[in-house]
């Protein structure tokens, strides 16, 4: 007689932190943005491998909304984009044009955005390709000075050198609606316009779409108000969360008072208090910074962060949990529907940017739309 074999318990695949990324979410937001920005074309920034959340299922799932225009930061991000999302789509690269990189350029079909006058000179001598212009109006950091703007407008060789595909500038406070630099940087890059040949133009990022149909001109170039980030200081998150992080239970131990946690042992146990191990620390992105100010949850109950992130482990507070719903293997929720990336931000003293740009390689990543899955 044959002992039939047990039945196999599923092996994980990983032990690693989860790190889900909702296309259903992306697609949300995209249609908030594009409502907002009415007329205006929605272009997409998804530098930084799409602000953490990874460019591939990221910039395929915008390609299927629709979208038609990219920006990246760098060349390396440009050449890997196009790979990604094949012939057609425009991609801007906001770096500009790294000396004697032009023929790199033309080769991916890449647009740079010309950042001064030696980038405008250098593109022109290629032949007469597409490129934007960046103009600065008051952000003194990428982008033509007034200078420069003023030679360029009086350069009429130069100019009819030039296919401008795109005329644009960027608001150093678009995420505060109250804030009169607005205004000024309007008015400087209006008359800029006026200056320069006819050409679509653009200065909204997130936050200037939401400042009103004087700033969308011909396109807006969103990035974080498409993955959930709140794109505005101060006033309710127009867009929804795309990303969630969950770590799991390694270990519990419980402490008695005057007991300490981790590194330096900053944490002190002011009663009897029960600790749980979790799989995430630094090296994942999860700041040291919030040692002792983060917050985890189980379920709903929160469960602060006991002494300091390590590189590979967290160590949570979990006392106000019930011991019977927590264990080895437990989920723990990092970002998610109780902690938003605002809210991790606020308590790490940084922005909501950092928070998902920082985002680690060691997750097992999930791009879930509402009808697949995959990982990624
Ligand atoms: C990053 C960036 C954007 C996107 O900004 P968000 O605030 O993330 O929408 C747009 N334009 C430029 C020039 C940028 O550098």
């Amino acid at each position: 007689m044959t002992v039939p074999a047990a039945e196999p318990i599923l092996e994980p695949t990983s032990d690693r932190p989860v790190l889900t990324v909702s296309l259903a979410a992306l697609a949300g937001n995209h249609w908030t943005l594009r409502e907002a920005a009415r007329k205006a074309e929605l272009a997409a920034v998804v530098k930084a491998d799409a602000y953490g959340l990874g460019f591939q299922p990221v910039a395929a799932k915008l390609k299927a909304l629709g979208c038609t225009t990219f920006f990246v930061a760098t060349l390396d991000e440009g050449r890997a984009l196009r790979a990604a999302v094949g012939a057609n789509p425009r991609i801007f690269v906001l770096n500009g044009l790294p000396r004697g990189a032009g023929s790199v350029f033309a080769s991916h079909a890449l647009t740079p955005v010309l950042n001064n006058l030696e980038e405008i000179r250098e593109w022109a001598d290629l032949g007469r390709r597409p490129a934007a212009i960046h103009l600065d109006t008051g952000m003194s950091r990428a982008g033509l000075s007034h200078d420069e703007l003023s030679r360029l407008a009086g350069d009429t060789a130069l100019l009819a050198r030039l296919d401008i595909a795109l005329i644009m500038s960027h608001l150093a406070n678009g995420d505060e609606p109250g804030n009169a630099r607005n205004a000024v940087q309007l008015a400087r890059f209006k008359d800029a316009l006026a200056r320069l040949p006819a050409a679509p133009a653009s200065l909204a990022a997130s936050g200037g779409i939401f400042l009103g149909p004087d700033y969308h001109f011909d396109l807006v170039r969103p990035g974080i108000g498409l993955y959930g980030g709140n794109p505005l200081t101060g006033a309710p998150n127009p867009v929804r969360g795309v990303v969630t992080l969950t770590a799991e239970v390694l270990g519990l131990r419980t402490l008695a008072p005057g007991e300490t946690a981790g590194y330096g042992g900053t944490y002190t146990a002011t009663r009897e208090t029960r600790l749980a191990v979790c799989n995430i620390g630094y090296a994942d992105g999860l700041l040291r910074a919030l040692s002792g100010k983060g917050v985890a949850y189980i379920g709903d109950i929160p469960c602060p962060y006991a002494g300091r992130v390590s590189m590979d482990l967290l160590t949570i507070d979990v006392s106000a949990v019930p011991a019977d719903l927590v264990a080895r293997g437990t989920p723990v929720e990092i970002i998610g529907q109780h902690m938003s990336i605002e809210a991790m931000a606020t308590l790490a003293g940084t922005v909501n940017y950092e928070i998902l740009t920082g985002l680690g390689t060691r997750f097992t990543r999930l791009a879930v739309d509402s009808h697949w899955t995959r990982v990624v």
